[in-house]
C-alpha cells in the first residue's frame, strides 16, 4: 500500500482558514513560531527573508514513492518504508563511519536500524519513540535514508527535499514551509487568464504536498508562468515608456550611406541587407528604436552598426558607439575609424583615460561616454555593444540623454527563448549566417601531454606568414594574479616553444595606451604571436590571425570559448582553434561536455543551446551576464510555450490594475 503524504489519504487540497491580508507574505519569517534571529540570519542568507520567500522555496527534488511493509515482510532490495517502536539504542565505530543502531520492532519482528555518522540522533530515538522510517536492507541491518518520529513529514511519498546548505537542514526548512503553507495568496492572473492553470494557492500547495510528480509538475508550470509574465509585463512596460519618447525621424537613406556601401570591399549579405531594411524602419519613425542586432562572432554586425551611425551623420545628427571595456572601445574606433576618413566623416575615441573632441561626427567610447559632463546634445542614433553587459541603468543614462535610436548588439548568441526574456521590450534582427567567404573554424581538442604537437602546428602557421593568438590559463583571484601569471606565461613561451618569435602579452592590467599600441603592433603584423587573457575576448579583429591555443581549457565556460575561438577564422584562410586540456578522465562531466560541444560545431546559437542545456534549465544563477533575477521556476528550455504565452499576454495586461501589476513594480529587471 502506498500513503499519502504524512501518512493521510488525501482527496481535496486543504483550504486555508482565513484569508489573509495582503501584506502577510512579505511578513519576516520571524513572525513564523520557533524562528529567532540566529535563525532568521541562516534563513536570509538561503535568500529567505519572508513566509513567501519560504513559499516559493523550490524543493529540488521529492521523495518517490515506496511501499509499507511489515518488518517481517522485508527482504527485497527496494526502498521501502516501516513503522515501529524504539527498543533500545547503541553506537559503534566502524572504521571511519560512527553507526548508530536502533533496535526496532513493529509487533511482526524486530530489526537494527542504523544510521551513519549522526550521533546526536541517540537523543530522539529514546525507547518507546514511534518511528516512521524509510530506507532499505543494508549490510548492518536496515539502511536509514529518512525518518520520521511520528507522523512526521520527511519519509512521505513524494516528500519534498528542499535546498538547506551547510547551517541548516532540510528538515527545518520543511517545518518552516509547512508552516508557512497555510497562507492564501493573492491570484495575480485575471480569471479569463487562469485557462487551465490551477490557482497560484493550490500551484503552491502542489509545490510543496504533490500527490504525484504530475501535480508537483502542474504546480511549477503555473508559478512558472507568473514568473515569466511578470517578466513580461515589466519588459512591456519599460517597451511602452520609450515609445513615448520622441526620438528624431531620419530621412530615407541619402548619399553618404550609398556611397559607404559602395566603398565596402564586399557585397552585404542577405543577413545584413535585412538588418539594415529593419533599421531603416525603424529610423523613420519617432519613436525611439529599441532593436537588438544578434549575431555570431564574425557575422558582420559593426558593418550594419556603422550603417546605422552614418545614417545619423547624413541627417546632421551625431552617432555613437559604446562597448563595456576600453580595449574594446578602441578595437571598434580602429575598425570604424578608416571607413570613416574615407567617406569624410569625423570620428573620435573617446575613453576615461582619452578625451577627445566630443563634437564628432561619431563618437566611440566606454561607459564614460554616458557619464554625467559627457553631453552629447546631438546624438541620433546610440550603438550599444555587447549590451547584455551594461547595467539597466547606464542604458537609462544613455536614453535620458536624449531620447536616441538604441540598436543594442550582442555578440554572445542567445537562444531565441532566452531573448525573448532577457530582451523582451527590445525587437530583434538577427545575422544567423557569417559572409559566405568563411570557413569555419576547425577545432580540436588535444591533451596536455600532446600540448608539443599543438604548439608545432601553430608555429607551422607563423612560418607561413600567418599570426596567432595563445590564451593563457584562466585565474580567478584578480585581474593582478591573471596579469601576473600571464607574464611568466609570456616569458617562458618566448624560451621554449615560441622562440625567435615575435610573442605580445595582451593583459588587462596594461595601461590603455599601451594596449592601444600592442594591438596596432599586432594589427600590422609587427608581432607573431599574441599571449593573451581573456581581453582578446572580443573585438579584436585580425584576419591573418588563423590559429589559437587555448590553455588549460576546462577552465573556461562554454560562451567564452566560443567568443575565444571567434578571434580566428575571421578571414578567407581555413583557421584553427586548439583546445588543451588535462585528459578526459581527469575533467568534470560538464567540461568535457563543453569541450566535446565545442568540436562539434561553431554554431553560436546551437551551442547557447548546448550551454543551457548542460547548465541545466532556469539555472541562470552564476552568469552574471544574463542581467536578470534568477528564475526560480521556469526553465526555459522546457517552458517555451510558457513564455510565449506569456509575451503575448503581457501587452494587454500592462494596463489591468490589480496585484500582477503592484508586483511588477516590485520586479529586478536589472539583475545581478
Ligand atoms: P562582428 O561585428 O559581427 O563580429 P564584423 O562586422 O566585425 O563582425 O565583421 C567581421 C569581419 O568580416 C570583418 O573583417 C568584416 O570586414 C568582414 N565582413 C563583414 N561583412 C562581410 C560581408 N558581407 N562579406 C565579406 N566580409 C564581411
Ligand atoms: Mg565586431
Amino acid at each position: 500500500m502506498t500513503v499519502g503524504f504524512a501518512g493521510e489519504e488525501t482527496t481535496a487540497w486543504p483550504r486555508p482558514r482565513l484569508f489573509p491580508r495582503a501584506d502577510a507574505l512579505a511578513r519576516s519569517v520571524e513572525t513564523l513560531p520557533g524562528v529567532g534571529p540566529a535563525l532568521k540570519k541562516k534563513l536570509e542568507r538561503l535568500g529567505l527573508a519572508t513566509v513567501g520567500d519560504l513559499l516559493e522555496h523550490r524543493p529540488f527534488r521529492y521523495e518517490l514513492p515506496v511501499e509499507e511493509l511489515r518488518i517481517a515482510e522485508l527482504g527485497g532490495d527496494d526502498e521501502v518504508a516501516i513503522r515501529g517502536e524504539v527498543l533500545s539504542v547503541s553506537k559503534r565505530r566502524r572504521g571511519r563511519l560512527q553507526m548508530l543502531t536502533a533496535r526496532v520492532s513493529d509487533g511482526s519482528a524486530t530489526i537494527s536500524a542504523t544510521w551513519f555518522n549522526q550521533p546526536w540522533l541517540e537523543r530522539q530515538l529514546l525507547p518507546g519513540t514511534a518511528v516512521r522510517l524509510r530506507g532499505r536492507q543494508g549490510r548492518y541491518g536496515f539502511d536509514v535514508r529518512s525518518f520520521d518520529i511520528g507522523n512526521g513529514q520527511a519519509t512521505a511519498d513524494y516528500a519534498p527535499v528542499y535546498p538547506a546548505g551547510e547551517e541548516l537542514t532540510p528538515k527545518k526548512v520543511r517545518e518552516l514551509v509547512a508552516a508557512a503553507l497555510p497562507q492564501a495568496v493573492a491570484d495575480p492572473l485575471p480569471a479569463w487568464v487562469q485557462e487551465d492553470f490551477p490557482t497560484r494557492t493550490d500551484a503552491l500547495w502542489a509545490l510543496h504536498r504533490p500527490r504525484s510528480l504530475d501535480d508537483a509538475e502542474a504546480g511549477r508550470r503555473r508559478l512558472a508562468f507568473d514568473e515569466l509574465l511578470l517578466l513580461q509585463v515589466g519588459l512591456a512596460l519599460q517597451r511602452r515608456e520609450r515609445e513615448q519618447e520622441v526620438a528624431p525621424a531620419l530621412e530615407p537613406p541619402g548619399e553618404l550611406v550609398a556611397r559607404y556601401c559602395d566603398v565596402l570591399p564586399f557585397e552585404l549579405t542577405e543577413h545584413q541587407e535585412r538588418a539594415i531594411g529593419d533599421i531603416d524602419a525603424d529610423l523613420a519613425r519617432t519613436a525611439p528604436m529599441q532593436r537588438l542586432l544578434q549575431g555570431d562572432v564574425g557575422s558582420g554586425k559593426t558593418v550594419v552598426a556603422l550603417y546605422a551611425l552614418l545614417r545619423a551623420v547624413e541627417s546632421g545628427r551625431q552617432g555613437a558607439l559604446m562597448a563595456p571595456t576600453e580595449t574594446l572601445a578602441e578595437q571598434h574606433f580602429l575598425t570604424l575609424d578608416e571607413p570613416c576618413r574615407q567617406l569624410g566623416v569625423t570620428c573620435a575615441l573617446l575613453t576615461g583615460s582619452v578625451k577627445h573632441d566630443v563634437n564628432s561626427d561619431i563618437v566611440v567610447g566606454t561607459h564614460a561616454l554616458i557619464q554625467k559632463g559627457v553631453q552629447l546634445p546631438n546624438l541620433a542614433v546610440a550603438v550599444v555593444d555587447e549590451q547584455h553587459r551594461f547595467g539597466v541603468e547606464q542604458r537609462r543614462a544613455l536614453t535620458e540623454a536624449g531620447s536616441p535610436h538604441v540598436l543594442h548588439m550582442t555578440a554572445t548568441p542567445i537562444p531565441r527563448t532566452l531573448a525573448l526574456t532577457l530582451y523582451g521590450n527590445l525587437s530583434v534582427s538577427e545575422i544567423a549566417k557569417p559572409p559566405a567567404n568563411r570557413k569555419p573554424i576547425v577545432t580540436a581538442w588535444v591533451t596536455q601531454e600532446k600540448s608539443g604537437e599543438a604548439y608545432a602546428r601553430l608555429r607551422k602557421h607563423l612560418d607561413a606568414g600567418r599570426q596567432a593568438y595563445v590564451v593563457c590559463p584562466l585565474i580567478e583571484e584578480s585581474e593582478t594574479s591573471q596579469a601576473r601569471a600571464a607574464e611568466a606565461e609570456a616569458e617562458r613561451l618566448r624560451r621554449a616553444e615560441l622562440r625567435g618569435y615575435r610573442v605580445g602579452l595582451l593583459h588587462g592590467r596594461l595601461r590603455p595606451a599601451d594596449r592601444r599600441e600592442l594591438m596596432a603592433q599586432f594589427k600590422a603584423h609587427e608581432l607573431d604571436v599574441l599571449v593573451a587573457t581573456t581581453v582578446i575576448e572580443v573585438g579584436v579583429d585580425v584576419p591573418n590571425a588563423t590559429i589559437m591555443i587555448v590553455q588549460e581549457a576546462d577552465r573556461f565556460g562554454l560562451a567564452q570559448l566560443h567568443q575565444l575561438r571567434g578571434r580566428v577564422g575571421r578571414g578567407a584562410e581555413q583557421s584553427y582553434c586548439l583546445l588543451v586540456s588535462r585528459a578526459r578522465e581527469d575533467l568534470t562531466e560538464t567540461a568535457a561536455r563543453r569541450l566535446e560541444a565545442l568540436v562539434r560545431t561553431t554554431d553560436g546559437f546551437e551551442l547557447a543551446e548546448e550551454d543551457l542545456e548542460i547548465r541545466g534549465g532556469g539555472q541562470l544563477r552564476g552568469t552574471r551576464q544574463s542581467g536578470l533575477t534568477d528564475l526560480k521556476f521556469a526553465q526555459l528550455r522546457k517552458d517555451r510555450p510558457l513564455l510565449e504565452r506569456a509575451r503575448e499576454l503581457a501587452d494587454d495586461l500592462v494596463d489591468v490594475e490589480g496585484p500582477l501589476r503592484d508586483a511588477v513594480e516590485h520586479v529586478d529587471l536589472s539583475g545581478g
